[in-house]
């Protein structure tokens, strides 16, 4: 293999969050906290002792029903709905183009402000749909495996554009609950949240932590803290921090046994190596049988995946609740690494499974689209980076 390990470790957090306010308009709705949006509704002339039932109120029209447009609010008088469309609006990012894979698994290219784009992909399964979302565009960590870790950070994203992710889906799904209807009537098609797409949600904790709560709300869309799974590539400090204040299912970007092979896999390693990892782990104050941490590892040719390699994860994760979900490599253009055999997968899930862990393998899916794990990066850094290349090749400067 010919790994490009990248020569320094950026593990700070150099990104910017645009204010939920844009210079000139109206504020969106869209992404504030129950407490944020009553606190708008009062600064927008709403008498506070009316501001917690109108918040509510609008909540639910937002949350439950999918409802954009303050008129269509009937439960508000209407000179009131006036007012509210002066000062706010509701609105969730663009979406610019949507592909549906062979397998039914649907990718969504997102357009947020300033022009960026991520990408949000919906894997239904017989028994679940699943949406993994992102929380930043690009990401500053570099794993030499991922796709995302090659695009150039641009910067976090806001709390609306995170849950605004979750409403553009449902909105394509018809999800929505209807007037009259409970919210749990029919079958979810999302039934479950992966923070899976790009970036390190905890990097962004603070956007993350009110776009999931705006999730598991009640009265709104309405998920249950253990069906929204967040993944880190281990930002140790966070962790303890991701079960006070957000509750939600952890999993881990494991990929390597010593921390020799961690450092070139997910180089967040050289500053929060694995035994600091495992620790933060075995004090997750969820974890438990019922809510086990998952340990996803990447199953690359001769890098990670030999015999060795499966008896040292189960040592290592010694008395953690754990499950761990195998990911056969996913290509993509100039990627430094190849995926492992089959055989070699089922042998090192055998191991896994023997020493007492469930070990699927995750089938991947929309690989079709570039849907997969690992190989979403906005469409506009694919082009562009494959005009430098045409360009390098022809020696005519890009
Ligand atoms: N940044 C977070 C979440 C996004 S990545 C994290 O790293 O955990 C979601 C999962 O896909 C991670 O486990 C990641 O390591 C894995 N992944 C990244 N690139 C991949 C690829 N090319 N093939 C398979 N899995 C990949
Ligand atoms: Fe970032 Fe996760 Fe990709 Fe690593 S695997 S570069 S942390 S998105």
């Amino acid at each position: 293999m010919t790994a490009s390990v990248p020569p320094s470790v950026p593990v700070t957090q150099d990104v910017m969050t645009i204010p939920r306010k844009l210079p000139d308009g109206p504020t969106n709705l869209v992404g504030l906290t129950r407490e944020g949006l009553r606190t708008a509704l009062i600064a927008a002339g709403t008498p506070e002792r009316q501001a917690k039932m109108r918040a509510g109120q609008v909540w639910q029209w937002i949350y439950q029903k999918g409802v954009r447009d303050f008129e269509a609010m009937t439960n508000l008088a209407k000179p009131y709905r006036a007012e509210l469309a002066n000062n706010f609006v509701v609105a969730v990012p663009e979406v610019v183009t949507r592909q549906i894979s062979a397998d039914g698994t649907r990718k969504y290219l997102v357009r947020i402000a300033g022009g960026h784009e991520v990408e949000v992909v919906y894997i239904p399964e017989t028994d679940r749909g699943t949406l993994c979302i992102s929380s930043q565009v690009g990401c500053t960590l570099t794993c030499s495996f991922c796709h995302t870790g090659t695009q150039k950070l641009v910067r976090n994203l806001t709390a609306g554009e995170i849950i605004g992710q979750v409403m553009l889906a449902r909105d394509d799904l018809e999800e929505w609950t209807p007037a009259g209807e409970g919210s749990d009537a029919r079958p979810r098609l999302i039934s479950n949240i992966v923070l899976m797409g790009m970036g390190e949600p905890l990097y962004n904790f603070e956007n993350v932590r009110d776009a999931m709560k705006i999730a598991m709300d009640p009265e709104g869309i309405s998920l249950s803290r253990r069906r929204i799974t967040l993944s880190t590539s281990g930002v140790v400090p966070e962790i303890a921090r991701t079960a006070d204040e957000i509750g939600c299912m952890l999993a881990v970007s494991f990929h390597g046994t010593t921390d020799e092979i961690r450092d070139k896999l997910v180089p967040i390693n050289k500053k929060w190596p694995i035994n600091d990892l495992l620790d933060a782990l075995r004090a997750y104050p969820k974890a438990s049988n019922s809510e086990r941490i998952t340990f996803e590892y990447v199953m690359l040719k001769d890098v990670n995946d030999s015999d060795e390699d499966a008896r040292r994860l189960v040592q290592l994760i010694k008395g953690i609740p754990a499950k761990i979900n195998l990911i056969p490599f996913n290509e993509w253009p100039g990627a430094p690494y190849e995926r492992s055999d089959w055989q070699r997968i089922e042998r090192f899930a055998d191991i896994v499974y023997k020493a007492g862990y469930a070990s699927p393998i995750r089938t991947p899916r929309g690989e079709d689209i570039m849907a997969a794990c690992g190989q979403l990066k906005s469409a506009t850094q694919r082009e562009r980076k494959s005009r430098a290349q045409i360009a390098a090749e022809s020696g005519v400067p890009g």
